[in-house]
């Protein structure tokens, strides 16, 4: 296939500086959740992106010094020379496919605690640090400026040094120094530092400045900068000082790196905001400059991306997302094959790799992460070693991912859903309130599927033991799923304690069962975003609703995918009561007990329903009906995947059925592969 030449001036070279960037895909700075700790796995990962048609792939934030600490997030490192073979592996793992490699060096002053390297946090001012850490950055005096400056200046030498094109210097996401200077509530110093806009842009300018001197002769100066904060007067807006500052520095960077101010702001998830969600905020950027300005938005369709570039909105298709869900989109609309482009869904459960410190996951990517670990290429997988057909039994995510992989290895696979609808979970909750664009999970393997044709898909087959006997395939994945909890076992309560026809589960609601009258009370045990989302879809029906729950939030692990405040907010406005730190201990007759976990106090409540989202039950029945007949019946494995196996987020049961589809001709694993820490003195002691 060749390309629509529609999408030709995606493929434009642009010029950056000193540089030359082969397209107008631009993969941003993003976080991993790796950081300094695996360089492999990050070098892989990111020449991977640079494989998939990436014209500039950045690293993630880079510590430029001890005082710089993230931990316990784990960021890129650029401390000291030792740092440099680390970051060079990096960039030399983008070059190898032809892309510019960019880093994004920073000190994050006042947003950091310093809990690693146990120093003093430095900002323009004394202030609390942002994030919650009982530590205030103290004030920094002039001679912590010049510091600053030369840490920076030298971390750009070691940047280009590592082989880096293009080097950053950040203000924005409410994080870093030069950002926490320019404003006004963070800075009330009375030096040239502070008071007046251009007096607080003056380290921003002085970076700039310090960077185009130090290695501005052959690599390209990026600013990376935040157009709004969304909060009014309080902060940069873009229709005031941000606009302003740009304004004022507009031709002194090499490009100008654009997005909305802090992180949650900028990664806001489908269920808040839509693809092209920042332009209102940063289109008036390219007005003000004539270097290449680069945005955001969640962009996953190469029209919105063209209308960006020809509307004069932006340069550059700036993305994070995207490019971790499909890291070939690029190529994928070079080569006319828009249908193969695997949209980012917009879930932030990536996001959730950073804000808990473990590798980088994808709901629509299983191989993202895996790259180094397991050697998992997202385009390319191995021709299966043995033959015969797989059968697998539930069209979830599980199973559909399962019977795409493995018919992409060759396999001759047959697809078995019990219902008419192929999806599983994600057909039922796409249609919650927000997660509309969840259903990408299906439509693009369902698509990938259909185009197949080693594939057979076969609709309302609820199969049992002996069909799958008789069917001769020589390995089963059962993919059947889960059930939700109807008796209120979960985290609060190991006791059944509910039935009676005025108690809901998720499920039930999922399928349209509407209860009668209110107050609804759900009972949140999940912490997750079920709890909330029912919550909405009740109130839209009209119902009074109050969500009780043992966290201290609505929807706490939600602050993993930045999504607490925003369904915080959205429960106070629907007027959907929340009740934290409280469980439902009991439910009869139109009454609910509510105990409180703070002061054991407990209270009825008036509730018309009951919906209990406390956890889920395995559908594991066919599974246990073919236990000690399968290797009878010349079956060579039975194998239970995704939430039939153990219920957990769509994510994972999309990966388990990659990995069995991987793995089903393999010998077992026995070690996980996995970058060893290195021991200095040399000394390494053997415990096996
Ligand atoms: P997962 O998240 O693990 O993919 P889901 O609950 O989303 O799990 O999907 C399970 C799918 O399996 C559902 O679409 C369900 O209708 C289907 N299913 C359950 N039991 C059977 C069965 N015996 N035969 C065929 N399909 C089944
Ligand atoms: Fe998109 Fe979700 Fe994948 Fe993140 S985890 S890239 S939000 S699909």
């Amino acid at each position: 296939m060749s390309r629509d030449p529609r999408y030709d001036i995606l493929f434009e070279p642009v010029r950056i500086g000193p540089v030359t960037a082969r397209n107008r895909f631009y993969q941003v700075p993003h976080c991993t959740g790796i950081g300094w700790t695996q360089p492999e796995t990050l070098a892989r990962l990111r020449g991977i992106k640079a494989e998939g048609g990436w014209a500039v792939v950045a690293t993630e934030e880079t510590e430029i010094h001890p005082s710089a600490d993230c931990e316990p997030f784990h960021e890129g490192r650029l401390w000291d020379d030792r740092d440099i073979p680390a970051l060079a592996m990096t960039a030399d793992a983008i070059h190898e496919h032809g892309a510019l490699a960019a880093i994004e060096i920073m000190h994050h002053g006042g947003s950091v605690a310093n809990w690693g390297t146990r120093l003093a946090p430095m900002a323009p001012s004394h202030r609390p640090i942002i994030y919650n850490y009982p530590v205030q950055a103290r004030a920094m005096d002039k001679q912590d400026i010049r510091d600053l400056r030369r840490w920076h200046r030298d971390a750009a030498l070691r940047s280009k040094k590592a082989g880096f094109d293009i080097v950053y210097i950040y203000a924005t996401h409410d994080l870093s120094i030069a950002q926490q200077f320019l404003e006004r509530r963070k800075n009330d110093r009375t030096d040239e530092y502070g008071g007046s806009l251009e007096n607080r842009a003056r380290l921003l300018r002085e970076l700039i400045e310090d960077t185009k001197e130090a290695v501005g002769d052959t690599c390209a100066v990026a600013v990376r900068f935040c157009a709004d904060e969304l909060m009014g007067d309080a902060g940069l807006t873009h229709d005031g000082e941000a606009r302003d500052v740009i304004g004022m520095l507009a031709e002194l960077p090499d490009l100008w790196d654009v997005n909305i101010s802090n992180w949650p702001n900028d990664s806001q998830t489908s269920r808040f905001a839509k693809e092209g969600f920042q332009e209102e905020y940063t289109r008036f950027v390219k007005q003000l400059t004539t270097k290449p300005v680069v945005g955001v938005g969640r962009f996953t369709s190469p029209d919105t991306m063209v209308s960006q570039i020809k509307r004069g909105v932006l340069d550059f298709i700036g993305a994070a997302r995207p490019s971790i869900a499909d890291p070939f989109l690029p190529k994928k609309i070079e080569e006319g094959r828009i249908d193969d482009i695997r949209e980012c869904i917009g879930c932030n459960i990536c996001v959730s790799s950073d804000y808990t410190s473990t590798n980088l996951r994808c709901t629509q990517n299983p191989t993202m992460g895996e790259e180094w670990r397991r050697g998992w290429h997202p385009e390319i997988i191995p021709p299966k070693k043995s033959d015969g057909s797989v059968l697998v039994v539930g069209a979830g995510p599980a199973g559909l991912e399962a019977a795409l992989a493995a018919a992409r290895r060759g396999f001759e696979v047959h697809l078995a859903e019990a219902t008419s609808e192929l999806g599983g979970r994600v057909t039922r909750e796409s249609k919650l309130p927000g997660l509309a664009e969840w259903a990408r999970v299906r439509d693009w393997r369902v698509d990938q599927l259909e185009r197949m044709d080693n594939v057979s898909i076969y609709r309302d087959s609820a199969l049992e033991a002996e069909h799958v006997l008789e069917f001769g395939a020589r390995h089963v994945a059962i993919a059947t799923g889960s059930v939700w909890r109807r008796d209120g076992v979960g985290r609060d309560s190991g006791f059944p304690i509910f039935d009676g026809p005025l108690v809901y589960t998720p499920d039930d609601i999922m399928s349209g069962r509407d209860p009668e009258g209110g107050p609804v009370i759900i009972w949140d045990d999940d912490h997750y975003y079920m709890g909330g989302v029912i919550a909405e879809l009740c109130r839209y029906a009209g119902h009074e609703v109050v969500l009780v729950t043992t966290a201290a939030t609505v929807s706490a692990w939600t602050v993993n995918t930045l999504e607490a405040l925003p369904i915080a907010k959205r429960m106070a406005r629907m007027g959907v009561e929340v009740v934290p730190y409280t469980s439902v201990s009991g439910f009869e007759g139109g009454s609910a007990t509510l105990t409180s976990v703070l002061t054991g106090e407990t209270t009825d409540r008036p509730a018309a329903a009951l919906v209990t989202v406390t956890g889920r039950l395995p559908i594991d029945g066919l599974f246990e009906d073919l236990r000690d007949r399968w290797a009878e019946a010349g079956i060579a494995s039975v194998t239970r995947i995704g939430d039939c196996w153990a219920p957990s987020t769509i994510q994972q049961a999309v990966y388990s059925g990659h990995k069995w589809a991987r793995e089903l001709d393999e010998a077992p694993e026995i070690l996980i592969p996995r970058e060893l820490p290195m021991i200095e003195s040399g000394r390494l002691k053997m415990t096996e």
